[in-house]
């Protein structure tokens, strides 16, 4: 099974990962998380990542693209996959097909992730006081809601003309939304 998951920041997507991947085996492709260890790493890929993520920017396409693309060529990525980050953008859609028809594969489905804005605020602020991301701080989390607003949500209808989106209300508890999330998935491999 071959899925994206799209969302604003603090919708829940990382945590709701965890049983995606365990229930389909899948492995779980955080662009996010991979930026993180590689500035925690001090690589170069970090070094080039670093200033964009601090100030809540997107990291320029032709960095993310090509760590997707080797990310996307190892074994444990050929039978399905959970990306979780990318795209967000139309730009980046557009490689993504690309680089699925160079494997001659397909996307399953887009599960997207609908959370009001309010709410959002609250579980970024939660976030930064339990794991200390910077940028989860007030000001940087405005700018990563202004990018998500800017670039990522023209994906939506992207990717319902495509036929692929399901939304998910990703509003109530863990357990409440991860249900959600598995319906969905079960429904986006049978609509396959
Ligand atoms: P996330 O954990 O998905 O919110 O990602 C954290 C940060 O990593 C973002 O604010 C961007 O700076 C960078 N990033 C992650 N994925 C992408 C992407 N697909 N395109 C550009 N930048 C990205």
């Amino acid at each position: 099974m071959r899925l994206v998951l799209l969302g604003p920041p603090g919708a829940g997507k990382g945590t709701q990962s965890e049983a995606i991947s365990s229930t389909f085996g899948i492995p779980h492709i955080s662009t996010g998380d991979i930026f993180r260890a590689n500035v925690k790493g001090g690589t170069p890929l970090g070094e080039e990542a670093k200033g964009f993520m601090s100030r809540g920017e997107l990291v320029p396409d032709s960095v993310v693209n090509r760590m997707v693309a080797d990310r996307l060529r190892q074994p444990d990525a050929e039978e399905g996959f959970l990306l979780d980050g990318y795209p967000r953008t139309v730009a980046q859609a557009h490689t993504l097909s690309g680089m699925l028809a160079m494997l001659d594969a397909d996307l399953d489905g887009v599960l997207h992730f609908a959370v009001p804005d309010d709410e959002l605020e609250g579980r970024i602020a939660k976030r930064q006081a339990e794991e200390g991301r910077d940028d989860d701080d007030a000001a940087v989390f405005q700018r990563r809601m202004q990018e998500y607003r800017d670039q990522t949500t023209s994906l939506v209808p992207h990717y319902r003309e495509a036929g692929l989106l399901v939304d998910v209300d990703a509003v109530g508890s863990i357990e409440e939304v991860r249900e959600r999330v598995l319906a969905a998935c079960r429904q986006a491999a049978d609509a396959a």
